[in-house]
């Protein structure tokens, strides 16, 4: 199993680089990255978050043990971002034991390749239109505390540091930050 990468780490404040479109080498990756995702109970996850600096997320925002039904992104790009800006918590499995209040545009519409090259758009909002904006932040280098606002930072992270004491692992959001 991957071990995911929690923060703060180099690797979680990096740029990804871009993916061949149908490098086969991904297939394994994606796959194994999305393993890791649904031990650690998370309905996202980029692959700096295993210690990958490539622009490669895995997206599952609706899956229970009988429903698994992962959406696999090469170069994920947001085409569109719409509506007005409504804050939600967000956990991360690099920030375990916290939930963080970010604001974002409901609806994203998001073109990407899948992992035999073919290119892809797709359209959503609620869950899924949240998770894709916070799976490419992840690509370019941002945590939830970069992409919260900065006063929520500062409580944010005195939480996460509170949650790390306490042994906080990824999965874990039980300090709730508004
Ligand atoms: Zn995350």
């Amino acid at each position: 199993m991957l071990k995911i990468v929690t923060a703060p780490n180099p690797v979680l404040a990096t740029v990804c680089d871009p993916c061949t479109p149908g490098d086969e080498s991904l297939k394994g990756l994606a796959h194994q990255m999305a393993d890791a995702m649904y031990a650690n109970n998370g309905c996202g996850i980029a692959a700096p978050q295993v210690g990958v600096l490539k622009r490669l997320v895995v997206v599952d925002v609706d899956w229970d043990d009988d429903h698994r039904d992962p959406i696999y992104m090469v170069n994920p790009e947001i085409v569109e971002l719409k509506g007005e800006p409504e804050s939600a918590g967000e956990g991360c499995l690099s920030c375990p034991g916290v939930t963080v209040s970010i604001s974002r545009k409901p609806w994203a519409h998001v073109r990407y390749y899948d992992l035999d090259g073919k290119l892809w758009e797709i359209q959503g909002d609620g869950l899924l239109g949240r998770c894709m904006q916070h799976e490419i932040d992840h690509l370019n280098g941002k945590t939830l505390f970069e992409s919260c606002d900065p006063i929520t930072r500062i409580s944010a992270l005195r939480a996460y540091d509170e949650a790390k004491k306490s042994g906080a692992r990824p999965g874990d959001t039980d300090f709730e930050v508004r």
